[in-house]
């Protein structure tokens, strides 16, 4: 296996990961001298914030892990399309380069849309490589609005079986099920 793939492999985990607290399933990691030095995914449904996508999430990350803005010699690997915020959030970090899984005709901001990162002069050039594991990083997606779709037409309600308290009494955690309501429609 190539390095870019087994890179695009620990992006797709973290997008994994957001599918698994039911949020759209993206996920991007930074490498630096071929190693990962961030990971993340999004998290803009648990966290209410529009602006919690992978991309921004793992710049934060990095520049956190490397105490400097600066991520010049970094690399990008994102499951997703990055959209205008994050494109731009990868020109204004220094990023050197950005992988892409698969494409996003909606907001992609990388050459669907529109592309901000070859077809405007900016101070910095952000290099840009996609259809890395395309297929893979196609299907998580696919996997997610299919589940979704269903769960909505078989009205599934998320029922609450125990809550967790901390030592206030405060809410802590919770464990739930999905229950159908009704035989979903056919
Ligand atoms: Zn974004």
């Amino acid at each position: 296996m190539q390095e870019k793939e087994k890179f695009m492999k620990e992006a797709l985990k973290q997008a994994q990961k957001a599918y698994e607290k039911e949020e759209i399933p993206v996920g991007a990691v930074i490498v630096k001298n071929h190693k990962i030095i961030a990971r993340a995914y999004n998290e803009k449904e648990d966290k209410q914030d529009s602006t919690k996508h992978a991309e921004i999430l793992a710049i934060q990350k990095a520049s956190k892990k490397l105490k400097t803005w600066r991520l010049t010699d970094c690399e990008m690997y994102v499951t997703l399309e990055p959209c205008s915020m994050c494109a731009g959030a990868l020109i204004q970090a220094r990023i050197k380069k950005v992988y892409i899984g698969t494409m996003d005709q909606k907001t992609g901001a990388c050459g669907s849309v529109l592309n901000l990162l070859e077809d405007y002069e900016f101070n910095h050039k952000v290099e840009v490589e996609t259809g890395i594991l395309q297929k893979d990083c196609e299907q998580i997606l696919k996997n997610f609005f299919r589940e979704l779709r269903e769960s909505k037409r078989s009205g599934i309600e998320v029922v609450i079986t125990r809550l967790t308290r901390n030592q206030l009494g405060a809410f802590k955690s919770a464990t739930w099920v999905r229950i159908p309501l009704a035989p979903p429609i056919k």
